[in-house]
């Protein structure tokens, strides 16, 4: 890359956000209110996110974060603004392929199917039955393959002829990430996925998504753990303002784990 190009793509990256992987840009919105009347939750908020990166999205209770990811994935009436992924409007996206390319990950997912594979399957078989990704989508149906993938990902102990229902809380939070890494989104919005595990399937997820930035996924992370040092930039989302603030340190991330496993054993005593 010769300088020129370079200064470039700083001066378009700096300037409007593009150059990025995904960006958000005027982001609104406004709930109706129970018994009338709305509420506008935030307006006008700006965001990016590159490849390689895991952001953690923090802030207090109701202050937005699931509405802003679901905002993203284009799933929320109540949102407005422009997205693009790589400086392509959302627009010149159908909505299905827009959502394989931004995936937003609900805290608990139902995994639909007479066994673990076919629940694994239901996204190529509905979602993808033609175009570009056919092939793709062909090779996913496939049983070994599926066999494969999930071993690489750390999934050995699924049986996946199994029933979906048989799997304990943990199984099911990986299969269900594996299900929506399968589909190879560019941006993966995970909300809570962690909530209500314990610390070594908490872990297990977070090692998942941490792979999934690894080969060049944008990973944006709503949690209420403790930070737990895979992050590369950490956002608050408060008042309707959206700030980035400095990431922990490692001896913090020390103290911040330290504190949750006497948190986890005064639990169980
Ligand atoms: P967070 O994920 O940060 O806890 P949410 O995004 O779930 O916050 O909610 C933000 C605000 O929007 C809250 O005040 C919530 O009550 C409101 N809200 C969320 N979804 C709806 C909805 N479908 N209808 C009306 N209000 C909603
Ligand atoms: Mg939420």
């Amino acid at each position: 890359v010769d300088e020129t190009t370079k200064a470039t793509a700083t001066a378009v990256a700096g300037t409007d956000g593009a150059g990025h992987l995904f960006t958000a840009r005027d982001v609104t919105a406004v709930m109706p209110k129970r018994g009338g009347g709305e509420t506008t939750v935030f307006r006008g908020l700006e965001f990016h996110v590159d490849g390689g990166e895991v952001v953690d999205l923090t802030g207090p209770s109701g202050s937005g974060k699931s509405t802003l990811l679901t905002a993203f994935a284009r799933l929320n009436v109540h949102t407005t603004g422009s997205f693009a992924i790589d400086g392509k409007d959302s627009e010149s996206f159908t909505p299905q392929r827009w959502r394989l390319a931004v995936a937003y990950l609900p805290q608990t997912s139902t995994l639909i199917g007479e066994t673990v594979a076919d629940a694994i399957r239901l996204p190529w078989t509905f979602k993808v039955r033609q175009g570009a990704r056919a092939r793709e989508a062909k090779d996913m149906l496939s049983d070994a393959h599926i066999r494969v993938t999930l071993d690489r990902m750390g999934c050995q102990d699924i049986d996946l002829d199994r029933a979906p229902r048989d799997l304990s809380g943990g199984q099911a939070a990986r299969v269900s990430l594996a299900r929506t890494l399968l589909t190879k989104p560019r941006v993966l919005l995970a909300d809570e996925v962690d909530a209500g595990l314990d610390e070594e399937n908490a872990d297990r997820v977070a090692d998942l998504l941490k792979l999934a930035a690894r080969q060049g996924a944008a990973v944006v992370r709503i949690r209420h753990r403790a930070p737990d040092g895979r992050a590369t930039r950490m956002m608050v989302l408060k008042d309707g303002g959206l700030r980035e603030v400095p990431l922990p340190t490692a001896a913090q991330v020390a103290a911040a784990q330290r504190a949750d496993a006497v948190d986890a054993s005064a639990d169980g005593a």
